[in-house]
């Protein structure tokens, strides 16, 4: 089966007289069983629950091995650090890479006996670093710089060092990219983007190819304690249906929306890794099916980044990405990522393109208008 029917169908149990397609949350602390808890699939809440059941059994079916839901992405970043992760062990992260991850590296786990090394996304330049490395953590395109790095170059390299690989595949997602078939050992997401697309919910995801590691990783769940809500996690498999038509849209109005910005006085260092002549494009085309709904671009200065950002009147001011609403902010507004002051991360949307286009050339024109221009 094709993409499109996958997500639809994946997880769904078998269809039942008079039953739903896909059942309704279960909102439960405790269930009924008697004697030893091996003889029952759900004793306690904070261990299992059908509603997760159901979504995992979707997910391990996309990512094509079993996978484990978490309360965040976050959560779903330190239970791989934390099953991986000893004093004394050694993690290659990416310099560019989603800085919460990075800062909870450095601040938490640096701090137990971890040595971080960092290096850029672009050039695969993490390779080099893997001397003794424990985990490799690879982010691509990388969130908010989108450069790209060869996933089966580097985990051919990481395993010949017997170095654990684990891919954040947020801004990709399971359909525009496949880390476990690329060989990485686990492959994670922040579900608060583009898998659910509709921003009303918090959630992430780990994948593996072995189940030795996921029985490890819901074992930290468990013990770590902070788990997701049943009505997150049914609210999400329920967006999961519709992921290939969002981002089918929403790449499309992404690569126009590059296309359009590339072609702006006022826009600079326009970066979509479904550009042609992006840096990032050859990698990209090479181990992605779909480009993602991100796009960055750079304008003169943090005054001028704000105005146009306000002059926009479909395109809303938020941090996060890959919804159906398209939305942009300027990113340095965070600290924590070596980028200009100018600096817009935008998200494109499931608007109609044109829509979209238009409402860039006002803002432009507002902007421009505002003698803000440059030379
Ligand atoms: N990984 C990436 C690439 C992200 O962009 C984010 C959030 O922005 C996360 C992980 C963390 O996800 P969450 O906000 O769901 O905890």
């Amino acid at each position: 089966m094709r993409d499109g029917t996958r997500v639809v169908r994946a997880g769904l149990p078998q269809v039942a007289q008079g039953a739903p397609f896909l059942p309704g949350p279960t909102f439960a602390g405790p269930y009924h069983f008697t004697g030893n808890p091996s003889t029952s699939d759900y004793t306690y809440g904070r261990y299992h629950n059908p509603t997760w059941t159901h979504f995992e059994e979707a997910l391990s079916e996309l990512e094509g091995g079993p996978t484990t839901v978490f309360a965040s992405g976050m959560a779903a970043v330190t239970a791989v650090f934390g099953v991986t992760l000893r004093p004394g062990a050694v993690l290659v992260m990416p310099s560019d890479g989603y800085y919460t991850a990075r800062m909870l590296a450095e601040e938490y786990f640096a701090a137990r006996g971890i040595e971080v090394r960092l290096a850029p996304t672009a050039g695969n330049t993490q390779g080099e670093l893997l001397a003794d490395a424990t985990l490799l953590w690879l982010e691509t395109p990388s969130n908010p710089g989108l450069d790209v790095c060869d996933l089966a170059a580097l985990i051919a390299t990481a395993h010949q060092h017997k170095t654990f690989v684990a891919v954040d595949n947020t801004t990709a997602t399971i359909l525009g990219q496949q880390p476990l078939q690329l060989g990485a050992d686990f492959s994670l997401s922040s579900d608060t983007k583009t898998l659910t697309g509709h921003g009303d919910l918090v959630l992430g995801h780990v994948a593996t190819r072995e189940l030795s590691w996921t029985e490890r990783l819901r074992a930290f769940r468990s013990q770590q304690g902070a788990v997701a809500g049943p009505m997150e996690v049914w609210l999400a498999h329920r967006s999961l249906a519709t992921l290939d038509v969002r981002l089918e849209r929403q790449c499309k109005n992404a690569l126009a929306i590059a296309q359009f910005l590339t072609e702006q006085p006022e826009v600079r260092q326009v970066r979509y890794p479904g550009l042609p002549q992006d840096p990032a494009y050859a990698i990209a085309s090479r181990q992605m099916k779909k480009y993602g709904p991100v796009v960055s671009f750079v304008l003169e200065g943090e005054g001028q980044a704000e105005r146009f950002l306000a002059a926009c009147r479909l395109i809303l001011q938020a941090t996060s990405f890959g919804g159906v609403h398209t939305t942009a902010e300027r990113r340095a507004r965070w600290g924590g990522d070596a980028i200009p002051e100018g600096f817009i991360r935008l998200s494109a949307g499931c608007e109609n393109t044109q829509d979209l286009l238009d409402d860039l050339s006002q803002a432009l024109a507002a902007f421009s208008l505002d003698g803000e221009k440059l030379p």
